[in-house]
């Protein structure tokens, strides 16, 4: 007890008495970032950021949580559970506006936009053996529709609903039997033979897939261009994407399917400076090196491309830091 209040006085003196060890305690800062499963990209890259952060700006602690992704992650910035996270931009403009997914909670007031990172790719994963060509052969099918909470059911239900699986009055899949997995649970069910298809909404190449290609003969399923154009009159954060050939093992054609954008996201209740500072650091060559050696994704991030499909308004710190201020 005794030599906790010395100790404890010591650090007071100090504080009063050394004004630079004064500034780093009140720079002291512990933040979480929240990311998405483990067998997607949010995960590892979030990590890459995290060490940036770390590295370049003292007393700042940031750890990159797994999550369920996009929808629990909103959630959780505005609960003041998590101060950063990533999310896809139609999912953070939804918040914002508390609307879809978010009717119940009301609009997410504090999601604030910091950067645009790169393109998510919604892929719709089957094997061959499955005889499964399309998205109408999914009738009666086992479908896994991503983690709950996540972007990637959210636009697993918007599909499902263009091509009649999906009643968004009742709320309910109308002919499939959904199954809410995460990319990695995904993967092994299929390879299982639990379910017979996979919704992924990530950057490519997806870990799970990867891995999925590596014993499996891997089919991916096409949104046709007039199916896409439906979508985007409907919820006009989809853009057309073509899945390039050998993205995958045994992937031979190109596939034509739709993406959304990856951002970061972050508090309004953070401080205007540290955003500024964690942009600046996140943008030195040195980072943009590491988030790249990441994932391939991470090549994407680009500061003239940053603010492109930015879906709800920029925090303070990151407006400054856009301004080139
Ligand atoms: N965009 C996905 C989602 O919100 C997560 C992607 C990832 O983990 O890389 O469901």
């Amino acid at each position: 007890m005794k030599k906790a209040v010395v100790l404890l006085v010591g650090a007071l003196l100090v504080g009063l008495f050394m004004p630079g060890a004064n500034s780093l305690y009140a720079q002291a800062k512990r933040l979480s970032l929240a990311t998405g499963g483990v067998g997607g990209v949010y995960y590892p890259l979030g990590g890459a950021m995290a060490k940036i952060w770390m590295d370049r700006i003292p007393g700042l602690t940031v750890t990159a949580e797994s999550t369920g992704a996009s929808v629990v992650n909103a959630r959780l910035v505005q609960k003041g559970e998590a101060e950063l996270a990533l999310i896809q931009n139609d999912i953070a403009k939804y918040a914002y506006d508390g609307v879809e997914m978010f009717t119940a909670d009301g609009a997410l007031g504090k999601l604030r936009g910091m950067a645009v990172l790169y393109p998510e790719v919604i892929q719709i994963v089957t094997l061959k053996e499955t005889g499964i060509k399309s998205i109408a052969d999914l009738k009666g099918k086992r479908v896994a529709v991503g983690a709950p909470g996540s972007g990637t059911e959210a636009n697993a239900r918007q599909i499902l609903e263009l091509y009649g699986f999906y009643d968004a009055s009742e709320k309910k899949y109308k002919d499939i039997a959904p199954e809410f997995l995460a990319f990695a649970p995904a993967a092994a069910a299929l390879k299982d033979g639990k379910v017979d298809a996979a919704f992924l909404t990530a950057g490519i190449p997806t870990a799970a897939v990867i891995e999925l290609a590596a014993t499996s003969n891997v089919v991916i399923l096409s949104i046709e261009p007039a199916r896409a154009q439906t979508l985007q009159e409907r919820w006009p954060f989809y853009t057309t994407f073509t899945i390039p050939m050998r993205t995958y093992r045994g992937l031979e054609e190109d596939v034509p399917t739709v993406s959304v954008m990856a951002m970061l996201m972050v508090s309004a209740d953070l401080d205007q400076d540290l955003v500024y500072r964690m942009l600046r650091a996140l943008f030195l060559p040195d980072s943009l090196k590491l988030l790249c050696a990441t994932h391939t994704r991470g090549c994407d991030i680009d500061l003239r491309k940053a603010l492109d499909g930015m879906s709800i308004p920029l925090h303070p710190g990151a407006e400054r830091f856009f301004k080139g201020e």
